[in-house]
């Protein structure tokens, strides 16, 4: 039965008529040939440009997408992905459930807003999704006459160019920010490759909004770094004792050195004053001591290529271009005996937060979104709408059961798994890090069990997707970590476009290298026994094309993943490895439509979570990963006592209540115990909350002062002439010098200007003040000014038009630039300093906003004088 959605959910009637309209517009463009359709599309662009009204062509653009969508990818969007469409097009969060087709939703908003012809992102977790997604969505888009870019890691600026001027273009959250941070360093125009933004849906939008938006994005240089004092440090460190030395604050992770440890550690290091502002020692032991003992390594980090990553501990996944900040991860680097890594220095940086506020219009979509409501309404004001999923839910979401401890909670989970996989149900394990999967791994090769296991190993990471796509397959288990895989497809019985492009990538490559083709086709024959003679004759082809005899075995494999990406095929064997793999499909759809029962009949996919995860939204996304578009589904948590959530937050009641009703492997249900585990979670969420809001906050002042330098800056690259300002700035320059009129001034002017000023009176200012007034001096001083500027550009013109204008727009940016690196260290201490005035009972930060303040205007005054200093002593060797 399906169920109507506007019966249950009130926030979702409202688009009930624009959903009838757009029904009923479906029978007309039904009957419409192709190009009749193009030409609705472009009628619509027409439309808009006359009339500048998004809202009047909703329901027609809406009708156009689906067509399209069901004429190319066979796919109509339900009315649910409607009502999701129209959601993110009103600037809110669309909450659609895992499975639930959001991809197909976000291209009914892009072609209605592409409509403006002034650009629509699409933003992805990873290059792999944008890829996807770009690649088949792009065929909804080219019908209807829009053209799609695809941003991809390493990508030439050209290349981003091109694909940023697209009508829809699909990017990963850190290319765009990134792109963004280097476009407003540009020194050209031209190097710059964003358009204005416009508008904006951010898939998984949790993820990137939430999960990723403590760390800021910073570009950055290297500066110079006292190696030793890290590799002395954590030395000297293994000689202090937990508890009489150093206490450790696990919860706010932190660690305090008592007087004891001071002394203690002043006598290993024979110094005199471990805060001695000349050679300061405090930060490098603090860093060691959190090294050793709140940073574990395979937990919060791994080790790489002698380098230290990052482990993301939500999501487990591991963040290659992140540093820690503020010396610690060179302590950790120190620790693990790594060489050490120069600090570096931010010259840009800016939080998601704050960069995705920056679109005019921006949307979300996710399938775990209402718990974090709050959050999402109050620092993006984007209200969260729950959409009803398609077909009724199946899942089940069975209790928690609880263990005494860990031993008894991850031998339960590997029988369990057992259990389930005797029956070739397949089994999907959340686990919270790379040590706890590799336990489990170790427990199931007891039981001779098969598995997956994918956790932040970099060897594992570059399959993650591919693994987690098979996750529903017949007698598959999968270990992986939280969100590892996030936003891939899990179909039951397996994903068949892994399979087939592994299946073609095997047949391509074997019968390449091999000698003896005969040979090789009867194997083939054998192993597709309905295999067409065409889909023979066209591999034999595809054997005699020299273009492709050249190619490399990965470059196979590229051109199998990317196999969509070329609209046109330009090259000559692109129709060949086309027509294969939808020979291949074809051969596997019958065989999936089996598996796809087979598996449906077992009930589908097992989720088990090993831990309750710091938020309920992350449990919520593990559990989501079953029960897709109404597919059977069960889920469930094995939880111990000591796992970190209860150790931490539980208290002291629940650990009694526990120990004296738990016996030794016997689990336990009990509602107190859920009911304590779901407030403490409450309680981390809100924590985890309040730090992003006061990381916003603080941010904030910076946010402004980065708008306004940003802009500034933008405005200077792209004016022919700054010759307006660089007057405004010498006159500037003088009038802050005249402020502190004394003997000195004339000289210090003089120097700013680099040569002498010619005076008609005397050098001595006392005597002036006596003869002139100061708007005298002033307006004399100007005009000295005038002239000496005037003289700079006649000597530059000999060089050619425009060199000049080139110089002094460089001058500004380079200069803008520096001095906002400075700035950014400048705010960095201040948000250090201002943490101890707190201690003084002043408010952290109105103090940060009082100093930031002061420190931005004097920016200013620097950066005028350096330009007009840097100006007047060019010249051309
Ligand atoms: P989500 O991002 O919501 O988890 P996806 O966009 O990955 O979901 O889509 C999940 C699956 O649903 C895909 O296999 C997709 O082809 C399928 N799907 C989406 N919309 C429809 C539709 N209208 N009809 C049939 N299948 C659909
Ligand atoms: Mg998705």
């Amino acid at each position: 039965m399906l169920n109507n959605p506007f019966n249950k959910n009130s926030s979702v009637k409202k688009y009930q008529s624009l959903i009838d309209q757009i029904n009923i517009l479906e029978n007309d463009l039904k009957t419409l040939s192709d190009s009749e359709l193009r030409a609705k599309s472009f009628k619509l662009t027409k439309q808009y440009e006359d009339n500048q009204n998004l809202d009047s062509l909703i329901a027609e653009s809406f009708a156009l997408t689906r067509e399209a969508s069901s004429r190319t990818l066979g796919l109509r969007h339900f009315d649910v992905q409607l009502i999701g469409g129209l959601v993110l097009n009103n600037q809110k969060i669309a909450e659609m459930k895992t499975g639930e087709g959001k991809t197909l939703v976000a291209t009914l908003p892009a072609v209605l807003n592409a409509t403006t012809k002034k650009g629509v992102h699409i933003v992805t977790v990873n290059d792999y999704l944008a890829n996807r997604d770009q690649v088949s969505m792009s065929q909804v888009y080219r019908f209807l006459g829009l053209d799609t870019g695809l941003i991809q890691e390493g990508m030439s600026p050209s290349e981003r160019k091109e694909s940023y001027n697209a009508d829809i273009t699909y990017v990963t959250n850190y290319e765009l920010a990134f792109d963004f941070l280097r476009d407003n360093r540009a020194l050209n125009l031209t190097e710059v490759v964003l358009r204005p933004f416009n508008y904006c849906i951010i898939d998984e939008v949790d993820s990137i909004l939430i999960d990723e938006a403590q760390t800021p994005l910073i570009i950055s240089n290297n500066i110079s770094t006292p190696v030793q004092k890290y590799i002395i440090a954590a030395e000297s460190t293994e000689y202090l004792e937990p508890n009489i030395h150093y206490k450790v604050d696990e919860k706010n992770k932190n660690v305090v050195l008592t007087e004891e440890g001071s002394k203690r550690t002043e006598e290993i290091l024979s110094i005199q004053n471990l805060y001695d502002p000349e050679d300061p020692w405090i930060p490098y032991i603090m860093n060691a001591l959190k090294a050793n003992t709140l940073f574990f390594k395979n937990v919060h980090y791994i080790v790489q290529n002698n380098r230290i990553v990052i482990v993301d501990e939500f999501t487990g996944r591991i963040m290659p271009d992140r540093r820690w900040g503020d010396g610690l991860h060179q302590a950790i680097e120190a620790k693990e005996k790594l060489s050490i890594r120069q600090n570096t220095e931010s010259v840009a940086s800016i939080t998601y937060q704050n960069f995705f506020l920056l679109y005019p219009k921006l949307a979300g979509m996710t399938g775990t979104g209402k718990t974090a409501e709050i959050e999402f309404e109050k620092i993006y004001s984007l209200p969260v709408t729950e959409i009803p999923t398609a077909k009724p839910i199946l899942r089940k979401d069975l209790p928690d059961l609880i263990f005494k401890d860990q031993f008894s909670k991850w031998n339960a989970i590997s029988q369990a798994c057992n259990n389930i996989a005797a029956t070739g149900q397949p089994i999907l394990v959340g686990t919270t890090t790379v040590e706890k999967s590799e336990m489990l791994a170790q427990l199931l090769n007891e039981y001779k069990l098969s598995y997956e296991i994918l956790n932040a190993k970099p060897e594992n990471v570059r399959r993650e997707s591919e693994i987690v796509a098979q996750a529903g397959a017949r007698r598959s288990i999968t270990i992986a970590t939280n969100m590892a895989g996030r936003g891939t497809d899990i179909i039951l019985g397996g994903n068949i476009n892994f399979k087939i492009q592994k299946k073609l990538y095997e047949i391509l490559t074997l019968s390449k290298n091999s000698k003896n083709s005969n040979i090789f086709q009867s194997q083939l024959l054998n192993t597709f026994e309905g295999c067409s003679q065409k889909f023979l004759s066209v591999l034999v082809s595809l054997l005699n094309n020299t273009e492709f005899l050249e190619l490399s075995d990965v470059d196979i494999l590229r051109i199998l993943k990317e196999n969509d990406r070329i609209s046109i095929p330009t090259i000559s064997y692109q129709p060949s490895i086309r027509f294969l793999i939808n020979e291949l499909i074809s051969y596997n759809k019958k065989n999936q439509k089996q598996e796809n029962k087979i598996v449906k009949n077992l009930g589908g996919l097992y989720i088990i979570g090993t831990e309750r995860n710091e938020s309920r939204r992350v449990d919520n996304q593990l559990r989501g990963r079953c029960g897709r578009q109404g597919d059977p589904g069960t889920s469930r948590f094995f939880l111990s006592l000591d796992d970190n959530l209860l150790r931490l937050f539980g208290g002291p009641k629940i650990q009694n209540f526990m120990q004296t009703q738990l016996a030794d492997d016997a689990p336990l249900e009990s509602k107190l115990i859920t009911k304590s585990l779901d407030s403490a979670q409450e309680r981390v969420e809100e924590r985890a909350y309040q730090q992003r809001k006061n990381l916003f906050d603080y941010d904030e002042v910076l946010n402004k002062q980065r708008k306004i330098v940003y802009n500034a800056r933008r405005r200077i690259l792209e004016s022919i002439s700054v010759q307006k300002n660089i007057y405004a700035h010498g006159e500037q320059v003088i009038t802050d010098l005249l402020l502190e009129l004394n003997d000195k001034t004339i000289s210090l002017i003089e120097n700013f200007f680099g040569q002498d000023l010619v005076l008609n009176y005397s050098r001595d200012f006392n005597s002036v003040q006596k003869e002139f007034a100061l708007s005298e001096i002033k307006l004399y001083l100007f005009n000295e000014f005038w002239l000496t500027y005037q003289a700079k550009k006649t000597e530059f013109s000999i060089y050619g038009d425009g060199i000049i204008e080139e110089l002094e727009r460089s001058i500004i940016l380079i200069n803008t630039d520096k001095i906002w690196c400075e700035h950014l260290q400048k705010m960095t201490l201040l948000r250090e300093a201002v943490g101890w005035r707190a201690y003084g009972q002043k408010n952290p930060l109105y103090e940060y906003k009082q100093d930031a303040f002061f420190i931005f205007e004097n920016r200013e005054e620097f950066l005028r004088h350096l330009i007009i200093y840097d100006l007047f002593r060019a010249y051309i060797i």
